[in-house]
């Protein structure tokens, strides 16, 4: 049986978003932001983050997923393209949690293809222990050195992406 070791709560999650979002309000104060999600983990993040941002702005998806070939070529499929102009606008990226760091390094190179202004990372979770590419995440709630995290949007095949905590789940 899967154990769920509880890593981070409700109230606590809540709080950093809270947080987050002013910082966010701050920084982008004058700017024209778009508040771009990576689907589908970020769904929930998105949702509560959005509504923490005191200052007008868009909202936009897109999906990636990794390809799964016969070689491990860290490879992505985008399996929803943006939907608004990004051209001289400020794009933030809304990532459940950044790994390896591959899948963000491609979405990158992609947006910027797409001439915005400024492009910049905001995760839920940044994990450490896999990093093969740097990163420059300027927002991230909260900071793991490793584990499999589910709950919150983050998903197990598909699964546990509703549960309203965060977990550590041992397979
Ligand atoms: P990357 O290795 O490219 O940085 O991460 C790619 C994606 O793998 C993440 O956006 C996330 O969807 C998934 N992923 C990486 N680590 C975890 C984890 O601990 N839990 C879950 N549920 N997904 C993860
Ligand atoms: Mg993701
Ligand atoms: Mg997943």
């Amino acid at each position: 049986m899967p154990e769920f070791i509880p890593l981070i709560s409700r109230q606590t999650i809540q709080n950093r978003v809270r947080e987050i979002g002013k910082q966010i309000s701050r920084d982008y104060q004058g700017k024209d932001l778009i508040l771009t999600g990576i689907l589908k983990g970020a769904f929930m993040f998105m949702a509560d983050l959005t509504r923490q941002i005191d200052m007008d702005h868009d909202i936009d998806f897109i999906g990636a997923s990794s390809y799964e070939g016969t070689h491990s070529t860290g490879q992505i499929v985008f399996t929803k393209q943006p939907d608004l102009e990004y051209r001289n606008r400020d794009i933030l990226l809304v990532e459940d949690i950044v790994d390896t760091g591959n899948t963000l390094t491609k979405i990158m190179e992609f947006i910027q293809l797409l001439n915005p202004n400024s492009v910049a990372v905001c995760t839920l979770i940044d994990k450490h222990e896999r990093r093969k590419k740097a990163i420059p995440v300027k927002y991230a709630c909260f900071s793991l050195e490793k584990g499999f995290i589910v709950g919150y949007g983050l998903d197990y095949d598909e699964k546990y992406r509703n549960k309203p905590e965060i977990y550590d789940l041992k397979l």
